[in-house]
């Protein structure tokens, strides 16, 4: 898998924790402060996190990053089946089925998402 790409999921990853922490706050009452105070700091911790893993990006990747993710919750999808899980549309059978496409950072023709390859 290309590089970049895992540093992508990678912090799809951590921004999908610090939304489940987010989630998780919501669902409790504001007086625990204990726990609200342990969320802040865990927050904190992943957003120092995101931002370091952030800056390993290339600049070109995470401008693109930074245009898709301001507008959707998963900017990295997987194509299962050939199809784009990001807005369901087929992906090029020349790339779908050619290993070395399949290898290559690259993004939804349609939607913009980047993509990884799944069987
Ligand atoms: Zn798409």
């Amino acid at each position: 898998m290309d590089a970049q790409l895992e540093i992508l999921l990678q912090i799809q990853d951590l921004k999908g924790q610090r939304r489940g922490l987010e989630e998780g706050r919501s669902e409790r009452q504001v007086e625990e402060e204990a726990f609200n105070l342990r969320v802040d700091e865990a927050l904190t911790g992943l957003d120092e996190k995101i931002d370091q893993v952030m800056e390993e990006l290339d600049p070109g990747v995470r401008r693109r990053y930074d245009r898709l993710a301001g507008g959707i919750d998963r900017a990295v999808v997987p194509v299962i089946n050939g199809v784009c899980y990001g807005c369901f549309v087929s992906v090029a059978t020349s790339v779908a089925s050619d290993p070395a496409e399949r290898a290559k950072l690259r993004n939804c023709d349609h939607c913009g998402r980047f993509l990884y390859f799944l069987d």
